[in-house]
């Protein structure tokens, strides 16, 4: 742990415990110098250790706050807080992640398209977007911040190992992280799984 980000594209600005359903957590926040997002790095109080349980997470207003029943957001991130407090490891909480990364208002109006039969892929490009618009540059600055260069990455999504590995993480195990599955996502997970490479189970 250092008190200096020693990667520019974060600045550490405080840290605070916050006690949860999931348990007491550190949190750490974090301003991201590129995009201005306020970032999270939630600690468990059991030590880190090496090569720590991480779970990189990306804001979902619609899926936590509102139990949005469309993706698996909100469970997901229950659930990691839940691994990494009887495990001890972080959650890396992304703001400005909303809709893959197109913002909560364009996530909408994704919604919207689907209502007419597009899937999540489709919809974001017929409004000009990406299929995946996120980039994990400040959660490998905010994992260098808190010494987690070796990481266990809770995640169904291989594109994250890649993209963290680019920025100098080492992910050395993936764990599947399947949680909130529903009548409602179904097709959204399926489309995850088969237009997306996302490692989900041939039967949802
Ligand atoms: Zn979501």
């Amino acid at each position: 742990m250092t008190d200096h980000t020693s990667d520019a594209r974060v600045e550490f600005v405080v840290e605070t415990n916050v006690p949860t359903d999931h348990g007491v957590f550190r949190f750490r926040g974090y301003r991201d110098l590129l995009t201005g997002a306020d970032h999270l790095a939630v600690l468990s109080a059991k030590s880190l250790g090496e090569r720590p349980l991480v779970r990189v997470h990306s804001e979902c207003l619609t899926g936590e706050a509102f139990g949005s029943r469309k993706c698996e957001c909100g469970p997901q991130l229950q659930a990691a807080l839940d691994r990494i407090n009887r495990d001890g490891g972080a959650v890396i909480y992304l703001r400005g992640h909303e809709g893959r990364g197109i913002g909560l208002l364009e996530k909408l109006r994704a919604y919207r398209l689907q209502e007419e039969g597009l899937d999540t892929v489709d919809a974001n490009r017929a409004l000009g977007h990406g299929d995946d618009e996120r980039e994990y540059g400040a959660a490998a600055a905010i994992l260098h911040d808190i010494g987690a260069m070796q990481v266990r990455l809770l995640t169904n999504n291989p594109g994250k190992r890649r993209d963290l590995e680019a920025h100098g993480i080492e992910v050395v195990a993936l764990e599947p992280l399947i949680v909130g599955e529903n009548a409602v996502n179904q097709g959204y997970l399926e489309t995850k799984r088969d237009r997306m490479g996302h490692l989900l189970p041939d039967s949802l």
